[in-house]
């Protein structure tokens, strides 16, 4: 379990804990503020992405007085965790209203809109004051001057859609605004998403590993090696004498994005804590 299930979600998956999507949270103005400076200020993730930059180019000795700190403050404001789809599939069980938006990180890192984000509430759309506030930025959040980017889904046109990302290869996560308000989904990769960018490329974690880890079943691998094109987290390795393919718990992120790409169904997810060197990642 990682120190936001033993925090927020007492013991449990704090992501499947309705009470922090609760639209009492965003009674918080503090909460409001962030997210409307997330959301409304076009330039927010450029600066992120520059003082990202320009925290791993400080020498070892000095990342290592900073970083805890940064990422400390990081874990109360905005931080997320990796989610398999059967998690989205238990998190859409009890969230009344899911809303697709643009990704502001590829705003950012490429310059056009792209449909990859999902705003939650446990009210239904008109009732969500998440998307009250997201409207009421919109003309600047949006690329272009109207809302319409905003698009509600039911359960199974949001699940279609991300299964689609997934085979994609992009990866589920969960993210919190001033923790533990659980307000989106992202669908992210380590070369256009700012938070994968700085927790694989700049020693800068903003995600937990999933509570799963996966497990190749060499009785049905056939070493084709296409699970290995999707990992995003180095975490695939081939074995040539057994001529077929093993993960690396440590560094397995538990996406299940590899078991989406392989035609044999040889890739299972297994529980983190059931794996002792996952565990110990
Ligand atoms: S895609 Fe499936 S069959 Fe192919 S190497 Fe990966 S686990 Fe084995
Ligand atoms: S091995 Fe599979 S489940 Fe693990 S991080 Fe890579 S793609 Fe995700």
């Amino acid at each position: 379990m990682c120190e936001f299930c033993h925090r927020h979600g007492e013991g449990k998956k704090w992501y499947l804990q309705a009470q922090n999507y609760s639209e009492d949270l965003l009674s918080d103005l503090t909460r409001r503020r962030l997210i409307e400076t997330f959301i409304g200020d076009p330039e927010y993730f450029r600066k992120a992405l520059g003082m990202l930059e320009a925290l791993s180019r400080l020498p070892p000795y000095v990342r290592a007085v900073i970083n805890p700190i940064a990422v400390k403050r990081q874990k109360r404001l905005h931080y997320g965790q990796v989610v398999p789809i059967e998690e989205l599939e238990r998190i859409f069980d009890f969230v009344n209203s899911i809303v697709r938006l643009p990704c502001l990180c590829r705003q950012a890192t490429v310059g056009s809109e792209q449909r990859h984000c999902y705003a939650l509430s446990m009210v239904p759309d008109e009732r969500s004051q998440l998307i009250e506030l997201v409207r009421s930025v919109g003309s600047s959040y949006l690329t272009g001057p109207d809302i319409g980017g905003l698009e509600v889904l039911s359960r199974e046109q949001a699940l279609v859609s991300l299964r689609e990302l997934e085979r994609k290869g992009l990866c589920h996560t969960v993210w919190t605004f001033k923790t533990p308000f659980v307000g989106s989904i992202c669908n992210c990769d380590r070369s256009d998403c700012l938070a994968m960018r700085a927790t694989l490329s700049m020693g800068y974690p903003m995600m937990f590993q999933a509570e799963y880890t996966a497990e190749v079943n060499h009785d049905l691998c056939n070493g084709c090696r296409e699970c290995m094109l999707v990992c995003q987290f180095g975490a695939m390795g081939y074995g040539v004498a057994r001529e077929r393919v093993i993960i690396d718990p440590r560094r397995c992120y538990g996406c299940g994005i590899c078991r989406a790409s392989c035609s044999r169904n040889a890739i299972a997810l297994h529980e983190r804590s059931s794996v002792p060197l996952a565990v110990l990642a």
